[in-house]
């Protein structure tokens, strides 16, 4: 039995593990959640999934959850030191780190420093902090296992495989909702427009992230801290199918890929059960039914937040923490309407 805390329980990528969660429950035991204020859904966990600790993002969050609890035993913790205690939960074995944003940087390094192996969707911890929470995983002799799609990918086609024999890692990129807009429409999109992904469902701010190509930016640099390879042997191709996840070229010219639906409880599944595999209700890919997959260029001057990852990377030091900040703070601006595409 594998005990699981969920940081982030509410979002995307956290309902989207408590499903794969609910498909073994002799495998799997959630011993925390954390979340920060859509408290109706982690009520609804809480019953659920009965952790013995929960953490919410305000004091007035966590009475409020305390009453509707009533007789419940769950222990209701709030804030950061909340999140901290979620974290790092002694029953925990494995924690899944899904909060969005800078907010998930805190709680991962605990859960690290706790000795925690950890599932790691939020990428943003790796880019503001790849070379402290390396070294502690290092040092503690845990594992950070990648949730993102792509990094699982890699992951996967690097199994097995020395990372001496690896020539390049090759991100691939959906391309967003604006792939084939023309540049001089680029500065009227809206945010319901950016809010439309083609193929993924995901919380806002990836969301924003994809349709600027920023989080391929924040992969490029997450590739980086999880394979250890300079970020000039990561490059990025366009792949508007999705269905291919990722690629590793190796020095004898062989490329592996992993192909799969565009559906994030297949990488957080293989996070969870790793290194076994488990089947699942997912649907499968059927190649029969795929027209066509293609591969482009990106348009770097069309989507230039992709090349400031590659600079904030190459400078290194805290550049990538300034890109990732700046990052936020555009992205809801943009999504309140403050400031443009
Ligand atoms: P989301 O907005 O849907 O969910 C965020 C979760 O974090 C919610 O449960 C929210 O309550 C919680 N949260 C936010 N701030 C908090 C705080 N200060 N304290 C406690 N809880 C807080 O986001 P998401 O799309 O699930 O993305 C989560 C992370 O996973 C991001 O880093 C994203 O880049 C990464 N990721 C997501 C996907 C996806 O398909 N959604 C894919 C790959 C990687
Ligand atoms: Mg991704």
């Amino acid at each position: 039995m594998k005990r699981l805390a969920i940081l982030g329980s509410t979002g995307s990528i956290g309902t989207s593990t408590l499903d794969v969660v609910e498909g073994y429950p002799d495998r799997f035991q959630i011993v925390a959640l954390a979340a920060g204020a859509n408290l109706d859904r982690l009520e609804g966990q809480v019953r659920r999934f009965a952790p013995r600790l929960v953490s919410v993002g305000s004091e007035a969050g966590a009475r409020e959850l305390r009453r509707r609890l009533g007789r419940v035993p769950t222990e209701v913790v709030w804030g950061t030191a909340g999140l901290l205690q979620a974290a790092a939960d002694a029953d925990a074995d494995l924690v899944v780190s899904a909060i969005v944003g800078a907010g998930g940087l805190l709680p991962t390094m605990r859960a690290v420093a706790a000795g925690k192996d950890v599932a790691l969707a939020n990428k943003e911890s790796l880019v503001m902090a790849g070379h402290l929470l390396t070294a502690e995983a290092r040092v503690r002799g845990t594992r950070v296992l990648p949730v993102d799609s792509e990094h699982s990918a890699i992951f996967q086609c690097l199994a097995g495989n020395g990372m001496g024999g690896v020539r390049r890692i090759v991100l691939t990129a959906s391309g967003g909702p604006f792939r084939t807009r023309s540049r001089s429409a680029m500065a009227s999109i809206t945010p319901e427009e950016a809010l439309k992904h083609p193929n993924w469902s995901m919380g806002q701010k990836i969301t924003i992230d994809s349709a600027t190509l920023m989080n391929k930016g924040l992969e490029v640099i997450e590739a980086h801290w999880l394979f250890g390879l300079p970020v000039d042997r990561v490059d990025v191709i366009i792949h508007p199918q999705s269905i291919i996840h990722s690629l590793v070229e190796y020095v004898d010219g062989s490329v592996l890929a992993q192909l799969g639906v565009p559906d994030m409880r297949v990488p957080i599944q293989y996070a969870l059960t790793y290194p076994e595999r488990q089947p699942n209700m997912v649907p499968r890919l059927s190649l029969e039914q795929l027209t066509g997959l293609t591969f482009e260029a990106v348009d770097r001057e069309k989507f230039p937040c992709l090349d400031l990852a590659y600079e904030a990377a190459v400078a290194g030091g805290s550049s990538a923490a300034v890109l990732n900040a700046a990052n936020e703070v555009a992205v809801q601006r943009f999504l309140n309407r403050r400031i443009g595409f």
